[in-house]
């Protein structure tokens, strides 16, 4: 199954805190990193005063269930030391699946495709740079997508 995964990082180091949630998702069984996009800075979604976050969006082959996907990138976050204070709050490392395959999933724990992709740049941008294409599963077309965000406030870094 090809899926993608948006990693987030706005504390400790953000780019080395990516770099390491990379190699451990690469190193989990059953995962590997296939496809990578250009480092991304933006501003915290609620513009509350944070450090700037780093984003980037990977694209992996993966054999394990959409949920055993979750419990991986939950358990990347907690090795990194993520602390779950307020909802958006800085944080060291996130890990969201942002796709699996063509699946659509609601459910309690997992929601995908993920619920504010639409609303955010950090996540569009990147993803339309390894699959420009991509025809979202009930969204609709990457490209749809971005062209309807309005103003972008994203830098590549
Ligand atoms: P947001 O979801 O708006 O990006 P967040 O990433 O800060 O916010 P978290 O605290 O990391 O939110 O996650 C809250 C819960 O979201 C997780 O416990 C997980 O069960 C659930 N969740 C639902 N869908 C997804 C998904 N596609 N990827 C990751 N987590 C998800
Ligand atoms: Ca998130
Ligand atoms: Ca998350």
């Amino acid at each position: 199954m090809l899926a993608y995964i948006g990693l987030g990082s706005n504390l400790n180091q953000p780019k080395q805190q990516i770099k390491q949630a990379l190699i451990a998702l690469n190193s989990a069984k059953d995962i590997e990193v296939v496809g990578l996009s250009s480092l991304y800075q933006s501003k915290p979604i609620d513009g509350s005063k944070q450090p700037d976050y780093i984003n980037v969006v990977c694209q992996i082959n993966t054999h394990l269930t959409a949920l055993e996907l979750l419990y991986v990138c939950q358990n990347i976050e907690t090795q990194q030391g993520r602390v779950r204070e307020k909802k958006w709050g800085a944080r060291t490392i996130d890990l969201d699946i942002i796709l699996y395959g063509v699946q659509v999933i609601a459910s309690k724990k997992l929601v995908i495709p993920h619920p504010q992709m639409m609303n955010r740049a950090f996540v569009l941008v990147p993803l339309a740079e390894l699959e420009a294409d991509l025809k979202v599963p009930v969204l609709g077309p990457i490209q749809d997508l971005i062209a309807k965000l309005g103003d972008i406030e994203l830098r590549k870094i």
